[in-house]
């Protein structure tokens, strides 16, 4: 699976890219990320054409009889509030394997060192599972998968997946057709796991750190 490893500009400042309201140097930084970058391609093409459909709602010339009729049935700019922020769901952990024998997260050298970690987020699921990176190297592999709940519990694809330390993006990827993803990176950074839904303009953050249940 693909990583990159450079630091994104966010779903607002795409947001603001798109509509051309992102400041003159902004633009060149953006643009010249957009041709290495296809997660980031991929989130402003969508914004893009929330912007076309937005723009064109407001121009189509609409009957007043009917437009009494759509106001009663359509909030005003939802389009809009898509675009200007992002929602950020809270995550609730709902299962951890370590939580009984007190282990850290990625802890090493034991036989039983994978655990098993559930959140639910809205209307979303993500199981993890950490554990110590194989062939005795040091750092961490993470697996998981996100998955909408529901109908048949859908995997969602292309959720960008980052591990955020410090307000830095250290590595990020993206989930398969099937919802999952894996990162390995270096130790057990004191940071979380940052999961964006770009259909549903939503974000979450759980908690990847060393940590007992209270
Ligand atoms: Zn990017």
């Amino acid at each position: 699976m693909r990583e990159v490893k450079a630091t994104h500009p966010s779903v607002p400042e795409w947001s603001d890219y798109v509509r051309g309201l992102a400041g003159k140097t902004a633009v060149g930084t953006m643009r010249e990320h957009l041709r290495t970058c296809a997660a980031c391609r991929a989130i402003a093409a969508d914004l893009s054409a929330v912007v076309k459909t937005a723009a064109a709602d407001r121009e189509s010339s609409v009957p007043s009889e009917l437009t009494v009729q759509a106001k009663a049935i359509f909030r005003p700019g939802p389009a809009l509030d898509w675009l200007q922020r992002v929602r950020q769901l809270a995550a609730v952990l709902t299962f951890d394997s370590g939580a009984a024998a007190g282990l850290p997260v990625g802890v090493r050298g034991s036989a039983a060192s994978a655990r098993q970690l559930s959140y639910s987020a809205g209307d979303y699921d993500v199981d993890l599972r950490v554990e110590p990176a194989g062939g005795g190297a040091p750092g961490t592999d993470l697996a998981g998968q996100v998955v909408r709940r529901g109908l048949g519990s859908q995997g969602v694809e292309g959720a960008l997946v980052q591990v955020v330390a410090r307000g830095k993006t250290l590595r990020e990827t993206e989930t398969n057709q099937f919802g999952e993803f894996l990162l390995s990176y270096a130790a057990t950074p004191a940071g979380m796991l940052r999961i964006v839904i770009r259909e549903d303009s939503c974000q979450f953050d759980l908690s990847i750190e060393n940590r007992k249940r209270k």
